[in-house]
């Protein structure tokens, strides 16, 4: 325990994963949500995304797992899923593969790529249930901050709307795409990161099924990508196997091509599909939660690490850095990457004479380069897609080109580059390893 004080506010996946690594370093850690937080599973008005699929890449399994060493176990017992490596696959308009990167048409049994299937509001509870155990953790719900603390032009807590003054050595800012540390830098005076953005116009249609007696399915997951030509080349679909055996069925729609919001819409997009399999399924199953809708208008990386200047005292992670298309399945292991990184900065700055002074100079550049393979991964998919929009990743050319020749070996054969290539995309290595 090297530091005093630490406030994060926002208590996503982002928030809870960073309370966890902070209460490593800080005597205190004092978590905030404007949420009234449910004591059970439940998606929050905060976290409106819990409805739909939320695949957890083997990258960030492996992350929570050191941070939470019985949460699978956790997830099991109430009702979460394991997926072996022939239960979880994607019926692409070139057959059906076991990896999500390339063309794989017959399952590895590796051990790297481990898949599990639940909730994102069962996920988030169990590791909340984690972080409000800790002896030196504190949450506080249904708060709202109402400004920063500043001294000096550092920040040295928060202001909350009852009038509270919470006094922090660290405040971390997991309040999620819209970032609080924006308008923070506006009232200091500061200016803001740029952005690069991809205008990607994706959308998400969930709604939950109960199977009934005549429905055979023995696996976890499954994806139906799009078409590659032909009038419904914007849609796929997904099925998911989530708590009490309840299918969670994501459509996905682009560039104006939205899943429909009413039950009927929401049927006939699937028989679309180009795989038959979903609307097979679905033949023998109850629908339970009518179809819910979440737009999803552009992915942004705002660069932090190209600021000149940035108040000591603050940190923004998570989504609040980086959000992207949640087609790939990416933000919740790009957070715990981050989060890992701040875990790694503040132990090797724990014995300079000013440990926290400057911390953003470190922090920013590795959270940056954790950024880097999944913004290429969604960006060239995304371009793929004609009618996108934004800014192409000119600058990782060398990282494209590398990218194409071990997906050409891969396909050829070569196991080491196949490896590689889905370490890269599960999240597991960063992208300098191509
Ligand atoms: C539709 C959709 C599907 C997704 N699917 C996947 C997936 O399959 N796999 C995956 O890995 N990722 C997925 N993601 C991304 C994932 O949800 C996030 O990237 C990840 O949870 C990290 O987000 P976060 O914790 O930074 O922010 P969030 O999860 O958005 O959490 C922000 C928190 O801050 C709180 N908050 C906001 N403002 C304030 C404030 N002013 N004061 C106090 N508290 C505040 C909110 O209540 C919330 O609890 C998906 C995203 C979307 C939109």
């Amino acid at each position: 325990m090297t530091y005093d004080k630490a406030i994060v506010l926002g208590t996503g996946i982002a928030g809870l994963a960073t309370a966890r690594v902070l209460a490593k370093h800080f005597r205190t850690v004092t978590m905030i949500d404007r949420d009234d937080v449910p004591s059970n599973p439940q998606v929050r008005t905060g976290a409106a995304q819990g409805f739909h699929i939320h695949t957890l890449l083997p990258g960030g399994l492996d992350i929570l797992n050191d941070l939470f060493p019985t949460l699978e176990g956790d997830l099991d017992a109430q009702g979460g899923h394991s997926a072996g490596p022939t239960q979880w696959y994607a019926y692409t308009a070139f057959g059906k593969t076991y990896r999500l990167s390339r063309f794989q048409p017959t399952p590895i049994d590796d051990g790297a790529s481990r898949m599990r299937a639940q909730t994102r509001p069962l996920l988030e509870h169990c590791i909340r249930a984690q972080v409000e155990a800790l002896p030196n953790v504190t949450a506080r719900y249904k708060t709202m901050v109402d400004r920063p603390l500043v001294e000096n032009g550092r920040i040295t807590g928060v202001a909350l709307a009852t009038g509270e003054a919470l006094q922090a050595d660290l405040v971390v800012d997991a309040t999620g795409r819209e970032s609080q540390t924006l308008r923070w830098l506006d009232a200091l005076g500061l200016n803001r990161p740029g952005e690069t953005t991809v205008n990607c116009d994706f959308a998400y249609g969930t709604a939950l099924f109960r199977p009934n007696d005549g429905a055979q399915f023995d696996d976890v997951c499954f994806l139906i990508s799009s078409a590659r030509k032909g009038e419904y080349v914007k849609r796929g679909g997904s099925l998911t196997k989530v708590e009490g055996g309840n299918w969670l069925v994501t459509l996905a729609g682009r560039l104006g091509d939205y899943p429909p919001k009413d039950s009927a819409g929401f049927m006939t997009f699937i028989d679309t599909l180009h795989n038959p399999r979903l609307g097979d399924l679905l033949k023998h199953a109850d629908l339970l939660v009518a179809p819910k809708q979440y737009l999803f208008p552009k992915s942004v990386r705002r660069h932090f690490e190209k600021l000149s200047a940035f108040p000591d005292g603050l940190l923004p992670i998570g989504d609040a850095l980086c959000h992207i298309n949640p087609g790939y399945a990416q933000g919740m292991s790009l957070a715990c990457r981050q989060v890992a990184e701040l875990d790694r900065v503040l132990s090797e700055r724990r014995d300079t004479s000013q440990p926290l002074g400057g911390l953003w100079r470190d922090f920013f550049p590795r959270a940056h380069e954790q950024t880097r393979a999944p913004w290429v991964f969604a960006a060239l998919t995304d371009f793929s897609k004609k009618g996108t929009t934004g800014d192409f990743p000119e600058e990782e050319a060398d990282a494209i080109a590398d990218l194409k020749r071990l997906n050409k070996l891969a396909d050829e054969g070569d196991r080491d580059a196949a490896q590689l290539v889905d370490s890269v995309f599960d999240m597991q290595a960063p992208l300098s390893a191509l």
